[in-house]
């Protein structure tokens, strides 16, 4: 039973609205199955939109911010549980003890930063918690592409296509993730 999903997205919105519209469904669609969301505790952005979708439907936010980052006009001021970090590391840390799954929404370099990461533990053994990828607009078509081309290239091992879940339909891809 995962009771937090941990999501990775931009800290900006990108120039297609869809991609916030997506990302406030995905935090109405937590609510509606009673899961907590953590994530970066940015009010701007992509992050921003699913906070607040959240907190609008009543359900559990949880910000990690690291303290170079907790000032009034990046870190969301209506996040109650906004959880104060040293740095980037403890960040991550503290959001992995927090989450039992993780998705990453479309975003910058560093979204794909902690996408990676948890992807390459995952890899790894480290953890098992299921990777879903919202896939607004085929934003991660060459995310996967990029797994293919180490696949076929003696890379990875087949099965490094096993390693995330990608769906444009936030239900779906819950769906997937949590079953
Ligand atoms: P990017 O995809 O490059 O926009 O970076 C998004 C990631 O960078 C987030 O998941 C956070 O880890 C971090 N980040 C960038 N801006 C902020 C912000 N204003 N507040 C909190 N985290 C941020």
């Amino acid at each position: 039973m995962v009771e937090r999903v941990c999501v990775f997205c931009g800290s900006r919105t990108g120039d297609d609205p869809l991609f916030h519209t997506v990302a406030e469904e995905l935090g109405r669609e937590l609510v509606a199955r009673e899961i907590g969301l953590v994530y970066g505790g940015g009010g701007i952005g992509l992050m921003g939109g699913i906070a607040d979708a959240v907190l609008a439907a009543e359900g559990e936010v949880i910000g990690v911010i690291p303290e170079g980052l907790a000032q009034p006009e990046v870190m969301h001021a209506g996040v109650s549980d906004m959880r104060v970090v040293t740095d980037m590391h403890e960040r991550k840390a503290l959001m992995h003890t927090l989450c039992g799954a993780y998705i990453a929404l479309p975003g910058g370099v560093g979204t794909y930063e902690e996408l990676f990461e948890v992807v390459a533990w995952r890899q790894l053994k480290i953890h098992d918690k299921p990777i879903g990828l919202l896939d607004t607009r085929g934003y991660f078509q060459d995310f996967d592409a990029m797994i293919d081309r180490c696949i076929e290239e003696g890379f990875l091992k087949e099965k490094g296509r096993d390693l995330t879940v990608r769906e444009s339909d936030p239900r779906l891809l819950l769906d997937r993730l949590l079953s």
